[in-house]
């Protein structure tokens, strides 16, 4: 791959081994960057929350400080080859407002990952993002994304059409659904999130086609009408994947629908 070809020059959504899913040292992906030739390496592991139960998936809240203890120390070492960030990929919940306010003290930016939605007769309170399936349900992710984009805490949306996983025809109110989501974007001026990772996971048979688990052509043909900002995320869990064949057709996607990607943002 030559690097005048190559497409992405930052990428705003990494992940490390702290998550218990990924692999690889901040050091690792940093290294892989610089290879690529990248101006910017954000860094955006899952951040701790006591709230969420499955500590297969996140960092352990004992582990966020030797979290930034390694993204700093790659600031300082690599400073004269890559512009490295230190952020987190988190959710919005309204009551953990100090929350936000405290680590972006600490931090570059937060990604909103809204992996959870708030669900009152769920056994913790919460509904996994994955898991959608009524339109009650699907209108409450709306609600919680479009309420975290005017709180002003995140820097952009990572897969924000993962609320239509498990929807397999969209109709006319998932559409307007997908729209005021887009249109609350647009408002507060956030990006959204083309994210690789889904295409990693590969496609499915939908009743419109064959697609990508996400991102959801039918989603992303709104946010070009609509004229939301967009970006493209590798959303990397293993060095080797920052930049690799799912990100080239990512772009494909983006490109085929005629959405202009941003290349970068302002931190
Ligand atoms: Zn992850
Ligand atoms: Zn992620």
């Amino acid at each position: 791959m030559s690097f005048s070809t190559q497409l992405m020059k930052n990428n705003y959504h990494t992940h490390m081994y702290l998550c218990r899913h990924a692999i690889g040292d901040v050091e690792d992906y940093v290294l892989e960057a610089i290879r690529l030739g990248f101006d910017s390496l954000g860094m955006s592991d899952h951040a701790p929350f006591f709230e969420l139960q499955d500590r297969s998936i996140r960092m352990y809240p004992e582990d966020l400080s030797l979290y930034l203890e390694k993204c700093d120390a790659c600031i300082k070492k690599y400073k004269n080859q890559i512009i490295v960030y230190k952020a987190l990929e988190i959710e919005y919940f309204p009551d953990h407002k100090q929350k936000y306010v405290d680590l972006l003290k600490e931090l570059d930016y937060l990604a909103l990952g809204q992996h959870y939605i708030i669900e009152a007769d769920s056994p913790n309170g919460l509904r996994s993002s994955y898991k959608l399936f009524t339109k009650q349900q699907i209108t409450t992710y709306v609600d919680m994304v479009i309420e975290a984009m005017h709180s002003g805490y995140f820097k952009f949306v990572c897969h924000p059409d993962l609320f239509l996983y498990n929807v397999t025809r969209m109709d006319s109110i998932i559409m307007e659904e997908s729209r005021r989501l887009i249109r609350n974007a647009r408002e507060t001026n956030t990006p959204l999130e083309i994210n690789v990772n889904g295409i990693r996971k590969g496609s499915r048979v939908t009743d419109d086609g064959l697609r990508f688990l996400y991102p959801r052509l039918e989603f992303w043909q709104i946010v070009k009408t609509e004229k939301a900002r967009v970006i493209i995320s590798s959303d990397a869990h293993q060095p080797n994947y920052l930049y690799d064949e799912a990100v080239q057709s990512a772009y494909k996607f983006a490109r085929e629908i005629g959405i202009e990607v941003e290349e970068a943002l302002q931190i």
